[in-house]
């Protein structure tokens, strides 16, 4: 099979590519690597069935390409420190550069296309856990806005090009996740507590630490967005696919304290603006048509993890 991913450089897309090259598919990958990291594709690019294009979605002539069975469309930053950096590239790669790829997709009769959103979509959830019925509690102007609004655009334009040009469209809404390949600056809190801790700085918490977030290891969101391109046309078009152990930020900090053996101490910070208070992905739907649910446990998956920043950062 020819697979497009686009954001192939960042920590989800890159581990996709190496699942579908490792199957025998071949697999071409667009990253403007505004969050993304060379190297993260670097051993792919001897490989003759990877190719490389470094291109920004909204802007990219998408109909240079040939025809691709499933484009998994995972281009725009995605981690908060990121997105409220660049918040109108963000805007711009949810909502152009959904806009172009879907306009690629039926000019060039793609099978099937599978968009990454979010549980941001969910905003600061007032239903716990979250359903993929559940409307959210989202600001539509603050400094998230850009991240979870201009993903809920992205779902409204794929409702239309599924209902109104029949396309295939699949939408994943991911939940935190983490793992190898993860980039040392990109300010998520996994990766943020690892690098603190290795470096022997204080582990920063932003508020009280005891929102929630429940934290799925990359290989197993990697199988989840593999079957759900690989399904026949499902029933439902919008999937949560995450984790479902909740865990503070506190107890967090703790475990990678305990498993770094860091002499880091946890300071408490600022809390930031709207963050979600608790969040916890319903996976019954993901379970039951996809087949999946994740294997990887907190603990192996953060010493998975540490393991990677030691060797990748030399930390
Ligand atoms: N967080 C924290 N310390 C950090 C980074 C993040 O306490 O160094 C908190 C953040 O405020 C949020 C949670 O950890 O409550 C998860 O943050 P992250 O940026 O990983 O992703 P989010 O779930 O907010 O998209």
């Amino acid at each position: 099979m020819k697979i497009l991913i686009t954001g192939g450089a960042g920590l989800i897309g890159s581990n996709l590519s190496s699942h579908y090259l490792n199957k025998g598919d071949s697999v071409t990958v667009i990253d403007n690597f505004i969050t993304g990291q060379r190297k993260n594709i670097e051993k792919f690019k001897e490989k003759p069935d990877f190719s490389f294009i470094e291109a920004d979605t909204t802007t990219f002539d998408f109909n240079k390409l040939q025809q691709f069975d499933i484009i998994y469309h995972l281009a725009s930053p995605a981690s908060p420190i990121q997105y409220k950096k660049h918040p109108l590239k963000t805007l711009l790669a949810n909502s152009t550069g959904t806009k172009n790829v879907f306009e690629f997709a039926l000019k060039s009769k793609t099978k099937r296309v599978v968009i990454a959103s979010t549980s941001e979509v969910y905003g600061d959830p007032l239903e716990h856990p979250q359903k993929e019925t559940y409307f959210g509690n989202v600001n539509t102007f603050g400094e998230r806005s850009c991240y979870d609004e201009s993903k809920r655009f992205a779902e409204a334009l794929a409702y239309t090009y599924i209902y109104k040009f029949k396309l295939d469209i699949r939408i994943a809404r991911i939940f935190n996740t983490y793992g190898p390949n993860m980039e040392k600056n990109d300010g998520r809190v996994i990766s943020n507590f690892i690098v603190q801790a290795l470096s022997k700085r204080p582990l920063t918490i932003y508020g009280t630490g005891k929102q929630t977030r429940s934290f799925c290891y990359v290989s197993d969101m990697v199988s989840g967005l593999y079957q759900l391109g690989n399904i026949k046309t499902p029933k439902h078009k919008i999937m949560n696919l995450g984790n479902p152990t909740e865990i503070n930020i506190l107890e967090l900090a703790k475990i990678i304290q305990q498993l770094t053996k860091t002499s880091s101490k946890i300071v408490f910070k600022p809390g930031s603006e709207d963050d979600p208070k608790k969040r916890l992905p319903d996976i019954t739907l993901a379970k039951k048509l996809l087949k999946w649910s994740p294997r990887v446990d907190l603990k192996p998956g953060l010493l998975q993890t540490i393991k990677y920043f030691k060797e990748r950062f030399e930390l």
